[in-house]
């Protein structure tokens, strides 16, 4: 019996969370779920959209599995979705791009799986800023021009200020955690990214750190890649790649493009992992427009379950749910309307509906 804490969201995330609990609890494995709200709703009833509740429940079980929540405008809150990795930790985003026959890709011809770490706490991402006309902008702008060779020639009134913070143990952790994944997961490479040519300090230490790493990984093939050429390598030769490391940023960018790789956000899983836990959650967000429809597709929060069933070490069961995933979009008879050839084909079914189709699959 797991302990695991279900986190609905708001928008579409009460469905696509009902749906993957159903599809989870049908794989056999025991659950004793903690069901928490947090979202737009709750901020409107309790003055926050994560109320201590739903991180105590996180701190209690190490396990939860989220449905999205819309980053509210105007708030204070930057997203509940950085405040949680923050507050529990989870320093490392992992996630897996693969594709699956049946989806809908620019890649007929060559299979593409590949699994992109993230950094989750430091760089661009740390919410270090400066905002321009501010008095503690100033500071900063004169504190860096006393410092550096390089001046901001700009006046602190038209300028704003973003710091990107990146620590050798804060690179340190996430490139071993990319190679422990690529061991216990049967990988072959890791390839780091970087833009070390230009950030030589920030970037640069991330190289180095590394390459020290990887020494530690003689059966792994280790190989290192500047951002830009990534991209585009990413965009014609995919399936020369296996495990990326990725800075905040970077991770955050290219993994999006992944995800475009296997056929978008619609089928994009993720987890965020730290010492004291970890939180699986689709790549995508809470498409409001279609809350309460039974429209979305929930394969990329259902595929964010089997990547839980793995860290929960339910392996068989993980194999399971994947092999009916993988068959339910293969056949393409029960899948929702973004998978199938058409946006308005009448054929397309409700979120349940292929939840439904899953268990079925499951046997
Ligand atoms: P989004 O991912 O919610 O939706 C963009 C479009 O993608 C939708 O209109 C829809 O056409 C499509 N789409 C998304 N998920 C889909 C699914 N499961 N099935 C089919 N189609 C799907 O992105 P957005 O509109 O930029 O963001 C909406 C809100 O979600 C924002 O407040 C954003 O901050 C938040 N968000 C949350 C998370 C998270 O909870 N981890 C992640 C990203 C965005």
């Amino acid at each position: 019996m797991h302990d695991v804490t279900l986190i609905r969201g708001d928008g579409t995330g009460p469905e696509l969370a009902e749906a993957t609990r159903r599809v989870l609890d049908a794989t056999g494995v025991k659950f004793n779920w903690d069901v928490q709200d947090a979202g737009v709703d709750v901020m409107e009833k309790e003055g926050t959209p994560v109320p201590d509740r739903v991180l105590e429940s996180v701190r209690r079980t190490k396990v939860a599995i989220k449905g999205p929540i819309t980053t509210p405008v105007g708030t204070g809150f930057r997203s509940v979705n950085v405040y949680l990795r923050q507050e529990l930790g989870l320093y490392a985003c992992l996630r897996p791009c693969k594709q699956y026959p049946g989806v809908r890709t620019f890649f007929d011809n060559v299979k593409v799986d590949l699994v992109i770490v993230r950094e989750n706490t430091e760089d661009l991402y740390a919410g270090i800023e400066f905002e321009r006309g501010k008095p503690e902008t100033a500071a900063v702008i004169d504190a860096i021009n006393s410092k550096s060779k390089r001046k901001i020639s700009t006046q602190s009134a038209t300028t704003g200020v973003s710091i990107k913070p990146i620590s050798v143990e804060g690179t340190e952790r996430i490139v071993k955690f990319a190679f422990d994944y690529a061991r216990e997961n049967g990988r072959k490479k890791v390839t780091s990214v970087h833009k070390a040519n230009i950030m030589k300090l920030t970037d640069g230490l991330w190289l180095e750190v590394s390459r020290e790493v990887a020494k530690k990984y003689p059966e792994i093939e280790f190989e290192d890649r500047i951002v830009d050429n990534m991209c585009m390598q990413l965009v014609q030769k995919p399936e020369l790649y296996d495990v990326l490391v990725l800075p905040n940023l970077y991770g955050d960018i290219l993994s999006d493009l992944a995800a475009g790789l296997v056929g978008g956000l619609g089928v994009a899983p993720g987890g965020n992992i730290g010492p004291g836990g970890a939180v699986f959650e689709a790549t995508h967000g809470s498409a409001p427009k279609y809350k309460g429809q039974n429209k979305v597709n929930p394969t990329a929060l259902i595929l964010s379950g089997m990547l839980m069933l793995r860290y929960l070490k339910e392996t068989t069961a993980a194999e399971k749910l994947e092999r009916a995933v993988a068959s339910v979009i293969k056949a393409g008879k029960d899948v929702t309307y973004d998978m199938k050839p058409h946006r308005d084909d009448p054929t397309a079914i409700g979120t349940s509906q292929m939840a439904d189709a899953i268990i079925r699959a499951m046997g």
